[in-house]
């Protein structure tokens, strides 16, 4: 495409969705080894922004040892006549879509989870300066988002002036969820829908509410507002909420409609509020995962950062595996940290009386949106590491959950948990890893699901973005 004859590779859609191997990168920019990484948005007043302006602090990609993992920040600065703060989150997000265009480029998550490779071929095409991976962006943040009139983009990769800024990236997150809390799904009869995992999980709509932040974490219900009417054709899209079918489940006629057309019928009913029978998908950028304990009859969640194994054994990779990719898993649901804060967060299921176990990080992010009546009684890493361990903690702190247990007869409870702990083993072996697997062809993108295994379905879907081929 002309607008990127001056970038070393090629920029296009059709590179979306395209995996990088540990083997085939050149370099890693944040991911889970790096503590400190993050994207920003920012609107500045328009004297403020020198356009097409391209800043590098620190290290470019040609002096960074292949095979490393660095810290990156990347800045987006921007001004226009009619922009405002409002649509930080939205022009933050871009970033992710459309760093993904670039060939041998990987981009993923959001936020201070970020998480790129630049493969080794593009590196040796010539793809060796944030210089063009700014130009990219810059141009497409242009011709995209009219609305932007001008826009500065800065790669930080010293770490010292990540550190420097980061806690005020942190800060900005924050600010942009509070402003966002408070309206309720009831007083709407608009939600929104984002479309832009489906690279990754071609059966994953994100639904978004008031009360029901995207899986991200990255897209409040205003931000899902605001894309959609500045960029109407954009990833996100308005979804009339429709008829209330289930108040307590959180199904909505409006909901299923949109979910079977963009998903070409893979899922046609969602229940918001409940992590069962017809749970929200999971794509593969959630914040978090929640994963069902049956011994317990409880929850657990781990985030995208907690090291080493939650209480059930397994790491979050594992847990993430068997939940990822747009499909419906019992009792697993990929979600933001915010849907935490939410009070509809698995409202349908007991909210916080069903959640046994989080780690420590999570739990004083989330605090003062527990219940007060629960909150010293769901356990942490510190205080079970191991099931037997957090049985003994919720017996002892009396969780609302031991009242479950009681309800059933103590053999039962015996044999039934023992069956189910082989069943959920099982499950989780890492079969799914390739949940996914994009193929592209002459203007088509092929994606063949479950590769790994066999394809199951082949599903193609034209280019629909001409503009940026
Ligand atoms: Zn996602």
């Amino acid at each position: 495409m002309s607008m990127f004859k001056d970038i070393p590779v090629e920029v296009g859609v059709i590179y979306e969705g395209e995996r990088i191997r540990r083997n085939d990168m050149q370099v890693e920019l944040g991911g889970p080894t790096v503590k400190e990484k993050f994207e920003l948005a920012k609107v500045l007043p328009m004297d403020a922004v020198e356009d097409g302006k391209i800043t590098i602090i620190g290290p470019d990609l040609k002096d960074l040892k292949e095979g490393g993992a660095y810290p990156l920040g990347i800045l987006v600065e921007a001004a226009g006549k009619t922009l405002d703060a409002g649509l930080e989150g939205v022009i933050e997000r871009r970033i992710h879509g459309y760093l993904n265009y670039i060939e041998g480029f990987m981009h993923l998550n959001q936020r201070y989870d970020v998480w790129m490779r630049l493969g080794k071929k593009s590196f040796q095409k010539g793809m060796n300066s944030f210089e063009y991976i700014g130009k990219v962006l810059y141009r497409l943040f242009k011709s995209e988002l009219p609305i932007i009139e001008k826009v500065q983009i800065t790669f930080i990769t010293d770490p010292a002036k990540i550190s420097a800024m980061y806690p005020a990236a942190v800060a900005d997150y924050e600010a942009r969820d509070s402003k966002a809390r408070g309206l309720k799904d009831s007083e709407v009869d608009t939600f929104y829908g984002c479309a832009l995992c489906q690279s990754f999980a071609p059966s994953h709509v994100c639904v978004i509410t008031p009360q029901r932040y995207s899986n991200c974490g990255a897209i409040s219900w205003f931000d899902g507002k605001a894309s959609a009417s500045i960029d109407p054709k954009g990833p996100v899209f308005a979804i009339p909420r429709g008829e209330i079918i289930n108040a307590e489940k959180g199904e909505f006629s409006g909901v299923n409609e949109a979910a079977k057309k963009r998903t070409m019928g893979e899922v046609t009913q969602v229940w918001l509020y409940t992590a069962f029978d017809h749970p929200h998908t999971s794509c593969g950028c959630f914040e978090a995962v929640t994963f069902y304990i049956p011994e317990v009859d409880g929850f657990g969640v781990v985030n995208r950062s907690f090291k080493g194994a939650t209480v059930n054994g397994l790491p979050f990779s594992t847990i993430a595996d068997s939940a990822a990719g747009g499909r419906q898993i019992d009792g697993f649901h990929g979600m933001s940290i915010e849907y935490m804060r939410s009070k509809k967060f698995f409202a349908a299921d007991g909210g916080w009386n069903r959640v046994v176990w989080v780690p420590k990080e999570v739990k004083e992010r989330v605090k003062e949106f527990i219940p007060a009546d629960v909150v010293d009684k769901v356990a942490t890493e510190e205080d079970a590491t191991n099931i037997e361990a957090l049985k003994t903690f919720l017996k002892a702190k009396n969780h609302p959950v031991v009242a479950r247990w009681e309800a059933e007869t103590a053999p039962a409870v015996e044999t039934a948990a023992a069956e189910e702990t082989v069943a959920a083993e099982g499950q989780m072996m890492p079969v799914m890893t390739a949940a996914s697997l994009p193929i592209m062809a002459g203007g088509f993108k092929i994606i063949l699901k479950d590769a790994k295994i066999y394809a199951n379905k082949v599903i193609i879907k034209t280019v629909k973005d001409e503009k940026a081929k």
